[in-house]
Parts: structure tokens; sequence; C-alpha cells
């Protein structure tokens, strides 16, 4: 097997562009857990501007397109696989830090001859692909999609331009949070020229609620409690609560995060009985991340998440332990 290449810069890597130039066979835009707007939008923006090339395209991955982004240009086409029902001979991952996060269809769908295209922004990313483009700078993979279709010379059609404005947008909190760079609106500028619209995106993302979705947000909110030196706000949701969707379409742990002197945020949600998924968010205080690692979780080092077991409380008790630790070792 060729050596794999790892490529830290903001430029797509030479044998990245070799190998998607021309068609070469069937490739498979292959998703992580819970997709969000930022694998969504990349895999589904570049494999339509892929396919006008000539490329034979399949979308999937272990969970299905929340309704929330259902209006994505290409969602439709998207596969739910509990397993790989072939293999391929190019795979392309998007945002995905690590193989375990494919649950299973990365190994399912790989074969001795294929070639695996990671392509991701997180800094703790495991570089399993034959060609590994990290680029932890940029606000979202989404930037870095734009950069391959620019440089394969790819038409940005309106469809595909909407899907790479929108993972813009989702990563960067509607280009609010730190990781909004100069280079975020000059890339979303040519997304909007190229025919995405930004009030199209915010309708479909924050516009569209059930009517009865304020009253339980009200609900929900009220269980937001905030530590006594005020410097951490969290959110805990019982099993049964909230529903999934309602979940996908609230990023309800902007909440906790937005209350003033609050340095790091944590929604925890219930998913099973004994398996709570937690979110965090920090403001540069502390990186979120190493907290995150701690549980085996990961991200960024402003947004990450984990998976503990135990009961909401007892998960609850356990990170907050561990953010009052990082707080407290933090450099002054
Ligand atoms: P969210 O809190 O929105 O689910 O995720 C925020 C960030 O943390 C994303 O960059 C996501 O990839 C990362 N993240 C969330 N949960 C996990 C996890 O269980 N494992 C890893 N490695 N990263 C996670
Ligand atoms: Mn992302």
């Amino acid at each position: 097997m060729a050596e794999a290449l790892t490529h830290l810069t903001s430029t797509p890597p030479q044998a990245l562009l070799d190998i998607l130039a021309s068609p070469g066979g069937e490739a498979l835009m292959l998703g992580h857990v819970h997709p969000d707007g930022d694998v969504l939008g990349t895999l589904l923006g570049l494999g339509l501007a892929l396919e006008t090339a000539g490329w034979k395209v399949t979308f999937a991955g272990p969970h299905p397109v929340p309704d929330v982004l259902a209006f994505l240009p290409g969602a439709e086409r998207w596969r739910v696989w509990k397993q790989a029902p072939r293999t391929f001979d190019v795979l392309v991952l998007t945002d995905c830090p690590n193989d375990d996060r494919t649950e299973g269809l990365l190994e399912g769908s790989r074969a001795a001859h294929s070639r695996v295209l990671n392509i991701d922004h997180h800094p703790d990313n495991r570089r399993y692909g034959t060609i590994n483009w990290i680029d932890a700078s940029a606000a979202a993979t989404g930037e870095m999609i734009f950069d391959l279709v620019r440089a394969l010379g790819l038409k940005l059609t309106r469809d595909s331009a909407l899907d790479l404005f929108t993972a813009l947008h989702t990563d960067t909190g509607s280009f609010r949070y730190s990781n909004t760079t100069a280079r975020t609106f000059q890339i979303a500028a040519e997304l909007t020229a190229c025919g995405a619209e930004p009030a199209l995106v915010s309708d479909r993302l924050y516009q569209r609620r059930p009517a009865d979705a304020l009253v339980k947000l009200g609900e929900v909110l009220q269980r937001v409690r905030v530590s006594a030196d005020g410097r951490v706000a969290w959110l805990p949701i019982p099993r049964g609560l909230v529903s999934e969707a309602f979940a996908a379409a609230e990023d309800l742990v902007t909440y906790p995060r937005s209350i003033e002197g609050v340095q790091v945020a944590v929604l925890l949600r219930e998913e099973a009985p004994g398996v709570v998924k937690a979110s965090l968010r920090g403001k540069g205080e502390v990186a979120v991340n190493r907290i995150a690692h701690r549980f085996g979780g990961g991200g960024h080092e402003n947004a990450a998440g984990c998976t503990l077991s135990g009961t909401l409380e007892e998960a609850t008790a356990r990170l907050l332990a561990a953010v009052d630790q990082a707080l407290d070792t933090q450099a002054p």
C-alpha cells in the first residue's frame, strides 16, 4: 500500500487533486454519526460538483439527514446504512476526525484498492485516510471543499454553493463564533455570487419552528443551571423530554453559552438508559476538546463533545468536575 499522505495547509494537496481530476470509478461520500450542516453540506456540495464532471457518486452515512437540513440540495439522495452494501473505489470523508464515527461503514466500504480521502478541520484528526488533508485553521470543512472545487476547476452550481454556504453558516454559528475569519466571509461572498441565498438558509434553519416548539423550548430552558462562580452553565436533558428533531433544530447548547461570564457551557442529553451525550462550548479561556478527550470524545478548542455512561445525574457530576478542574488549572 502506498504511504499515506498528510497535508496541513489550506491548499488542497496535489495527490488529492490527481485522484479527483478525472472520473475514476465509483465514489462514496461517507458521513459521520448524527450528521450536521458541515458534513452534509460538504459531502453533498462536493458530490454534486463531482457528478457534473462525470463521477458516479453515492451519498450515505449511519444516520439520517435531520429534518432541519432536509432543504440541502441532494439531501433526498442520502442513504442510511447500518452496514455497507459493497465497496467503492474512492471514499470521501469530510469533517470526520476518526473512523469510529462512521460506525463501521468506512471499514465495510473500503477495499484493498480503495482510496480514502480524509478532508477535515479537526486538530485531533486521526489521519486514517490514504490522503489526509487537515486544516485546523478552517472555520468549517466547507471552506476547504470550496478551495478543492475551485482547484479542480469544477463548476459551482447554485445547489453546490447552497450546500457549502450552509456548511460555513452552521459551523460558525451564523458567522458569530471566533472561528469566523476574513477567509470565511470571502468564501461566503463567492458562494452567494454563485447563487447560494443567505436568507433562504437562515429561513430554513431558524424560521420554520412548529407552533408548539416555543412552549417546549421554554420548558427545556428552565433546566439551565449556572455554577456559584458563574463560570459554568449547563443544561441536562432527561431521556424523552425532547425529540431528536427538536434537539437537532434548536442547538440547545447555545442557551447556556449565551449567559454573560460563562466560560464553559455544557449540554447533557440522555440518549438511552445509561448513555449521555455531552456537547461542550468554550469562549477561549479553556480548550474544551481537552475535557472531551478525557471521556473519549473530541472536537475543537471551543466546541467539542463526548459520550458518557451512567445516569444523567452521574454523568453531569463527572463532566462538571472535569470542567471545574480544567478551569482551575488554566493559565492565569
Ligand atoms: P456537537 O457538540 O455539536 O455535537 O459537536 C461539536 C464538535 O465536537 C464537533 O466538531 C464534533 O465533531 C465534536 N464531537 C462531538 N461529539 C463528539 C464525540 O463523541 N467524539 C468526537 N471525537 N468528537 C465529537
Ligand atoms: Mn465541522
